[in-house]
């Protein structure tokens, strides 16, 4: 049995690559029997506002949320924000220069693609992004509908993933001003999927920054997986937040629901707004 209150804390709506508005999101949240969500998009903020009322008629506690993309080492890192004024200038901006570097990033992708003999108009691509923020995702997903590709991981395997053949970097903020703009907004910056972070180096690094809290519980990771990440949080009193990373139909195999916290490390997040 579920204990009463479960709050996903990372998943992401139609305004970045999940599948599922930010209302659809919310509903949907309330099928799982979730008590409290955030939507954590890709480097936009949109969500909350389109999701708040929906939340509130079906009694869900909705915090406002994100997932920046940065950059320590040179490495990339994503760095979940929970409860910052989501008008707060310094949020607008960096969400501002990010829509655009984002779509500047998706041209080069493109242009990449068209020299490997893979045409893709950025209309192509923005069919599938809904009016959201773009990523990869929906490039891949603009290669599958041409039939370039049998799959979306097949586009990421050969051309899009890290490294291949039509990846590009991009260009990206670095993790400080990232975490100082949340500071700013008041509200908290944590480490996102610490397992994605391969390079112990790094992740020695990154602890040593300002952060507030790391995603200890992810997607379906059993808990003798997260242990490394709970210790770190617990030596530097840190928050331990956790979610599912749901995408839609974008990742099938991961339901929203499928990591989430208890009560108790919501209403720290929670009294944040008041
Ligand atoms: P972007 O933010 O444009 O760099 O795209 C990153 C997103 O692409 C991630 O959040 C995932 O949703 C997706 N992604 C990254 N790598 C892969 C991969 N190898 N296979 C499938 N999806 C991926
Ligand atoms: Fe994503
Ligand atoms: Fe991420
Ligand atoms: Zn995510």
């Amino acid at each position: 049995m579920f204990p009463t209150f479960r709050a996903d804390l990372h998943c992401h709506s139609t305004c970045s690559d999940g599948s599922l508005t930010p209302v659809e999101l919310v509903r949907l949240a309330k099928e799982k029997s979730l008590q409290g969500l955030a939507i954590t998009d890709h480097d936009n903020v949109t969500a909350y506002t389109m999701a708040k009322d929906e939340a509130k008629l079906l009694n869900i506690a909705l915090l406002p949320g994100v997932e920046f993309s940065s950059q320590h080492n040179n490495q990339n890192v994503h760095i979940l924000g929970y409860s910052f004024q989501l008008d707060h200038p310094q949020i607008q901006a960096l969400c501002r220069w990010h829509l655009t570097r984002r779509w500047e990033r998706c041209q080069s992708i493109i242009e990449r693609l068209s020299t490997l003999g893979l045409p893709l108009t950025s209309d192509d691509v923005a069919d599938h992004a809904h009016g959201g923020l773009v990523g990869r995702p929906h490039i891949a997903a603009a290669m599958l509908k041409k039939g370039f590709v049998g799959s979306m991981k097949e586009a990421f395997q050969l051309y899009l993933g890290d490294g291949k053949a039509a990846y590009v970097p991009g260009e990206s903020i670095s993790a400080e001003e990232t975490i100082q703009a949340l500071h700013l907004a008041g509200g908290v910056a944590v480490i996102a999927h610490p397992h994605l972070i391969q390079d112990p180096r790094l992740f020695d690094s990154l602890v040593q920054l300002p952060f507030d809290g790391i995603e200890v519980f992810y997607a379906r990771f059993h808990v003798d997986q997260t242990k490394r990440w709970e210790e770190a949080a617990k030596k530097r009193n840190w928050l331990i937040t956790g979610g599912s990373d749901f995408h839609g139909s974008i990742k099938p195999d991961l339901p929203l629901g499928a990591s989430w916290v208890g009560e108790e490390p919501f209403r720290k997040l929670a009294q944040l707004c008041q």
